[in-house]
């Protein structure tokens, strides 16, 4: 019998927790790694070690139990994930961590690509808040670790820095607020003899810049949605990525593709693909890093997939679900305001 391999997933949060259900699904054992002792994916993994990412000592314990690393959240300092890849390989490569971690050499890789993202300027100081006229109305976003609108301002004009107390200790992009007409994202597996699934495109809404609802098919043309796939293949190509990422892209007014972020893991508006398609984006980044091949990708049904947020939790625990409802409660030990709690998919 082939040895299957021992996966570390790196963040125990409910990407984690899916991540080691598609494992099990493969037979593959699973190890997390997360600084929260009480972490979601503690329930779903075979292995569960609690540690502050940079205790070195947790990382070497860490090492010793796995024979490949991932992880499900972008923010672990490159430095550790260096560290771990010189032991065992980790999957999608550290070095494309330092990209898009940072809103400003994302943006600017992108560009390099060819591929139209919204305007925008660095500002690493007071200094910098000139020449700005054209980004107006903005959005200031801190470079670094923001999520689910965390760390963003809206600037409509100069006066707005002051008033949201902007910390200058910090780097942040103003970006060009963008007149949506939609959201779009497109999730891509890259196996690692180089071949790839492309999902198609999942529309999404977001409320308070928190993802509301992603549904497939999406609502546009087929010249959009092919542009859209082939920015993500060409992005992936050029990170020589391997596992499941994903681009989420703005509509303009004009019907102008944009490339909001690239986030190098699974991703929110694919937990549809786990009851829409024959192979889920969890399965495929498990298959991927683990060396299985690629298997074809099917669709079976349309779906909808709507987050929990927050207390709306408990609603949903009462509720009794049809046939084609598919409800998951991320066993999260506390109910937090705007923090995602679960999900609901609905095939169509
Ligand atoms: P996060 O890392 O928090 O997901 P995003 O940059 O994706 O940050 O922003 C979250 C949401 O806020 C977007 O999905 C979009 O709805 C809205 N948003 C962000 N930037 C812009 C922009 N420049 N123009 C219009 N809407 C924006
Ligand atoms: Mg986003």
């Amino acid at each position: 019998m082939i040895k299957t391999p021992v996966l570390g997933i790196i963040g125990g949060g409910q990407l984690g927790s899916l991540l080691c259900k598609a494992a099990r699904k493969l037979n593959i054992k699973t190890c997390v790694l997360s600084d929260d002792s009480d972490a979601p994916a503690k329930k779903f993994a075979d292995d569960f070690i609690y540690g502050k990412y940079q205790n070195i000592n947790k990382i070497n314990q860490f090492i010793k139990k796995i024979d490949v690393a991932t992880f499900e959240f972008e923010n672990i300092p490159v430095s550790i994930l260096k560290k771990i890849n010189k032991k065992i390989k980790v999957f999608p490569k550290p070095q494309i961590n330092a990209i898009v971690q940072n809103r400003f050499l994302e943006k600017k890789f992108v560009n390099h690509l060819k591929i139209p993202t919204t305007n925008y300027k660095l500002i690493k100081n007071r200094k910098d808040i000139k020449d700005i006229s054209t980004l107006l109305p903005g959005i200031l976003k801190t470079t670094t670790l923001g999520y689910d609108g965390k760390g963003q301002y809206v600037i409509k004009k100069l006066k707005d820095f002051e008033k949201n107390k902007i910390n200058f200790n910090k780097e942040y992009i103003l970006e060009k607020k963008i007149d949506l007409k939609k959201e779009i994202s497109v999730i891509v597996t890259v196996f690692q003899n180089k071949k790839y699934s492309v999902y198609e495109p999942i529309e999404n809404v977001h409320k308070n810049q928190i993802l509301h609802t992603s549904t497939i098919p999406a609502k546009i043309s087929n010249a959009v949605k092919n542009k859209a796939k082939n920015y993500a293949v060409k992005i992936a190509k050029k990170l020589n990525y391997i596992g499941t990422m994903c681009v989420e892209y703005f509509i303009d007014k004009n019907n102008k593709l944009l490339v909001n972020e690239i986030a190098p893991r699974v991703h929110n508006s694919g937990h549809l693909t786990i009851e829409a398609f024959n192979i889920s984006q969890f399965e495929n980044h498990v298959r991927a890093v683990c060396n299985f091949g690629r298997k074809p990708l099917k669709k079976i049904r349309n779906a909808k997939m709507i987050n929990i947020i927050g207390s709306d939790l408990l609603r949903f625990k009462k509720k009794k679900f049809k046939k084609n409802e598919y409800f998951y409660d991320y066993l999260k030990n506390q109910i937090k305001t705007n923090r995602k709690m679960g999900h609901l998919t609905t095939l169509v």
